[in-house]
């Protein structure tokens, strides 16, 4: 059994006797056991069964129930799960739990119905009993039906006001009766249909018709995996619409249509892309079932119900998505590949993508990772033949890519007076293109006013800071503010939330203290300032709470009703709006200089993804780059629209220090409110994992402890030690190898991150 907490138990879960009424208990199945002295239900998941009981154990307790009556999770995940647990080193009860929504768990919008059927051998004793028009009539279409129906719904189909005729023949013992679990919501997928896009499939480019083709073929092949490197607007989405078709095709010509083979879709954040979920409902309608953060739980539950129960042969979701529970698993797709937001950053830290190859190589089936700027990972097995690659190097036909142009801020500041956070070119192709009817995007990825609050005297170097973590706090606009240092305004930690009043004046040397560098609020307000007659929405975590309002802004961004689209990366992704003929990026720099090895290769696909939103439709596009750094290699490129070269360089550079992909990590990041025995536990850690790799495996690098990039974060100090291989193997026996020891275990002051995305 493994339970749905944290414990850790690398030795194989905790055991239980299977009582006479739970006989035929499954693995898979979830149920309710007891726990400790105290005996405390927990709930956990049966990873094994056994039929005769061990004899060196003497007394085992008993599984009390189970936990919820649906049908055991496929077979293929319970192992996914295994593989979860050990190569992303997390307990397996915590992996059982993520794989199953919490809403689910607490079966919220669970309710029992009636439902009623004829009684099959009623037949013959029907003469015997006699009846009126109306229940004979009733009885007759229960008959017809043969099924089990709600009272309500037979009623009606012989015009009864009433379920008083129903009742009265259940009480004949001519309709049988029993209750059943249904879960009920009110999300009304067809309402999500996008009408933009319609049903009837364009005809395919030559190079999209190559890869639906091969992807087609793969379809019956077995496990595979294929990268489909299209640029942006280059009709990915279309090939994905392609091959599923083609997969649900292939299940009409089966005879038993109990287990169809469906399709996972994995989008990022799926409540930022509302198009791409209506543009499957408008080519699947009802068999597409959808799963994200943006859902009740009443129609999280429902849409999970739906799928484990067979109701669905297409999941369209995000992260979590991945252990959706299809009964039968025919491709997986993975949009947007590249995206950070894959990995999950809490307990169980896996990576959807890298899970997604997995479970379709126990399915035996194809997965697809599709991106305008795939990861390096991903691009490098396709480069050195793991994986099967297809390009879409042209957008589809009608549109171009845009022409982009860099701006040198550091010579905008030279031969310009003030301080201007758009430059005089983009200023004169804002004003242009709005004249000319287009719509434009402005990314800059920093939300807030300012990043920092500083004293005017380079003597004195003062800068408001949070107390609880290394970091400069932020400055955030208030509602009132209209002058930037307006009324209203809080300065805010970005890391723990904490608020602080704005120090005015500088408490070291006494004057008044300035704000500088950027974020969206302040773009904003420049803006405005500037172009008072333009329509304006901006876009980022503070304006965005729910997914209702990303909805709506985007809706009427598409609908033309606004002239200029501000904000953070959230809207660099799945934007796909005719009209926006303009991009600027306010400062390209924001990633640059982060202490993390994938800087560049952030920098490149934020640069490539937003100013893929520009020139999709019969406008040709254009981008502006603002950067302190003109010539850095990414800009360069990503302005270039040169990928390969971009992932050429920066693969070459990563071989040189064996990073990733050329090489495998592993971080593990202590935290302490204590630093001196943080030291001693980073210390002692590091040294069970050198003595680990030279008793076991050479070839890993141990380095550490050091203070991580942020060094304290909510009153938590950090370090971190970071383990290093040529291949994944060596660095999973090392880790295993302190499990089983009992010295490495994931809790909230130990993280063991296995293939880290973020570093800092
Ligand atoms: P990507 O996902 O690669 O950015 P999309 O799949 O969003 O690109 O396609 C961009 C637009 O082009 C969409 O409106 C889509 O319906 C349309 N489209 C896709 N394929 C074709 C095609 N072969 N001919 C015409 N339009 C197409
Ligand atoms: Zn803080």
């Amino acid at each position: 059994m493994a339970l749905e907490r944290s414990i850790d138990a690398a030795g194989g879960g905790f055991l239980y006797a299977v009582p006479e009424v739970l006989r035929g208990l499954a693995v898979g199945q979830r149920v309710v056991v007891p726990l400790g002295r105290g005996n405390a239900s927990v709930t956990g998941w049966v990873v094994r069964t056994q039929d005769t009981p061990d004899p060196a154990i003497k007394r085992l307790k008993p599984v009390l129930a189970l936990a919820d009556d649906g049908p055991p999770l496929p077979d293929e995940l319970v192992t996914l799960a295994r593989w979860i647990a050990a190569y992303y080193c997390c307990p397996l009860g915590m992996v059982f739990g993520t794989m199953m929504p919490a809403a689910a768990k607490r079966a919220i919008g669970r309710r029992m119905q009636e439902r009623v059927r004829a009684v099959p051998a009623a037949e013959g004793d029907r003469d015997q009993v006699k009846l009126s028009a109306l229940q004979g009539a009733l009885y007759a279409a229960a008959v017809a039906d043969g099924g089990w129906l709600q009272p309500r719904e037979l009623a009606g189909r012989v015009g009864a006001k009433t379920l008083g005729p129903v009742k009265q023949l259940v009480a004949k013992g001519l309709l049988e009766s029993r209750r059943v679990a249904v879960v009920q919501s009110d999300l009304d997928l067809r309402a999500q249909k996008e009408a933009a896009y319609a049903d009837t499939p364009p005809p395919l480019m030559g190079s999209q018709q190559r890869a639906v083709d091969a992807l087609v073929r793969a379809l019956c092949g077995g496990f595979s995996v294929h990268l489909l490197h299209g640029i942006t607007g280059s009709g990915k989405t279309e090939v994905y619409l392609r091959v599923i078709d083609a997969l649900l095709r292939s299940g009409e010509s089966l005879e038993h249509t109990a287990n169809l083979p469906g399709a996972i879709v994995l989008v990022p954040e799926i409540a930022l892309t509302p198009q791409t979920v209506g543009r499957f409902i408008a080519r699947f309608g009802e068999t597409v079932a959808v799963l994200h953060s943006g859902l009740t739980a009443a129609q999280r539950n429902a849409q999970w119900t739906r799928i484990r129960t067979g109701g669905a042969q297409i999941v369209v979701g995000a992260r979590s998505a991945v252990f959706a529970p299809l009964p039968r698993v025919g491709l997986i797709v993975v949009d947007e590949e590249h995206e950070g937001s894959y990995k999950q950053d809490q307990l169980p830290r896996y990576h959807a993508r890298d899970v997604a190859v997995r479970r379709a190589q126990l399915c035996g089936c194809p997965v697809l990772l599709g991106s305008a700027t795939p990861s390096l990972e991903s691009y490098a097995h396709a480069v050195g033949g793991r994986y099967a690659l297809h390009r879409l190097p042209d957008r589809v036909p009608g549109a171009r890519l845009p022409a982009a142009e860099i701006v040198d801020l550091q010579r905008e500041r030279r031969e310009r007076k003030g301080v201007h956070l758009l430059s005089r070119r983009l200023e004169a192709l804002v004003t242009r293109n709005h004249a000319a009817g287009g719509q434009a995007v402005l990314l800059l990825n920093r939300r807030g006013y300012a990043n920092y609050i500083t004293c005017p005297d380079h003597r004195c170097g003062w800068m408001m800071r949070c107390h609880h973590c290394d970091v400069t706090m932020v400055y955030h606009r208030g509602p009132s503010g209209s002058d930037g240092l307006g009324a209203g305004g809080v300065v805010r930690c970005h890391h723990c939330q904490a608020e602080q009043m704005l120090e005015r004046v500088c408490p070291e040397s006494g004057h008044n203290t300035t704000v500088f560098g950027l974020g969206t609020q302040r773009v904003e307000e420049e803006i405005s300032r500037k172009f008072p007659g333009l329509k304006l929405a901006r876009m980022d975590a503070d304006t965005m709470r729910s997914a209702a309002d990303y909805r709506r802004v985007l809706e009427a961004f598409g609908a033309g009703e606004t002239d200029l689209l501000l904000g953070t990366q959230m809207i660099a992704k799945g934007l796909d709006v005719e009209n926006v003929r303009l991009v600027g990026v306010v400062s390209a720099d924001t990633a640059l200089n982060l202490p993390d090895f994938r800087a560049s290769e952030r920098t490149f696909q934020l640069i490539a993804q937003v100013a893929g939103r520009a020139g999709r439709g019969r406008h040709r596009g254009r981008v502006v780059v603002q950067t302190f750094s003109p010539g850095d290699p990414a800009i360069v490129q990503a302005a270039a629209h040169d990928f390969e070269g971009f992932a050429q360089t920066e693969l070459k550079s990563r071989e040189g220090v064996g990073l990733p992909p050329a090489g495998r990590m592993a971080r593990i990041v202590l935290r302490d409110l204590d630093p001196a025995a943080l030291e001693r536990r980073g210390e002692a850690m590091a040294r069970q994992l050198r003595e680990a790799v030279s008793a076991l495996v050479a070839g890993v690098r141990v380095r550490g402890p050091a203070a991580c990039a942020i060094a304290r974060i909510a009153d938590h100090h950090r370090i971190q030690i970071e383990l290093m291989a040529d291949t994944a193997a060596p660095i999973q026996r090392v880790l295993t190898a302190l499990r089983n020891a009992g010295e490495l275990i994931s809790d909230t002051h130990t993280a063991v991150d296995v293939d880290p995305v973020g570093l800092l």
